[in-house]
């Protein structure tokens, strides 16, 4: 019995390896899009300069926040207030 605890133990941080990955690609996934946050925000870009929906500043940053073997995965955030704005791939 004593020896099926090891194992017990990998499967559950295998388990919550999994789910973590799967709950920050999802909450990638729910970050709009450059094109997204276009469409719902028309009045934050104007002379191809974006601006933050919240504070209105113009001081966008880059930070990436994933890569899989074929991209990388960014978010745009707010330099002003800290809101992450929309995401982008390269
Ligand atoms: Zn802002």
């Amino acid at each position: 019995m004593a020896s099926i605890l090891p194992l017990l133990f990998i499967v559950a941080v295998v388990y919550l390896f999994f789910r973590m990955f799967r709950g920050a690609k999802n909450k990638y996934a729910n970050i709009p899009t450059f094109l997204e946050y276009k469409e719902d925000n028309p009045e934050c870009i104007k002379d191809r300069k974006v601006s933050c929906l919240h504070c209105g500043g113009n001081n966008i940053f880059l930070k990436q926040v994933g890569k899989t073997p074929k991209t990388i995965l960014n978010v745009h955030v707010c330099k002003t207030c800290g809101e992450t704005l929309y995401r982008s791939s390269i």
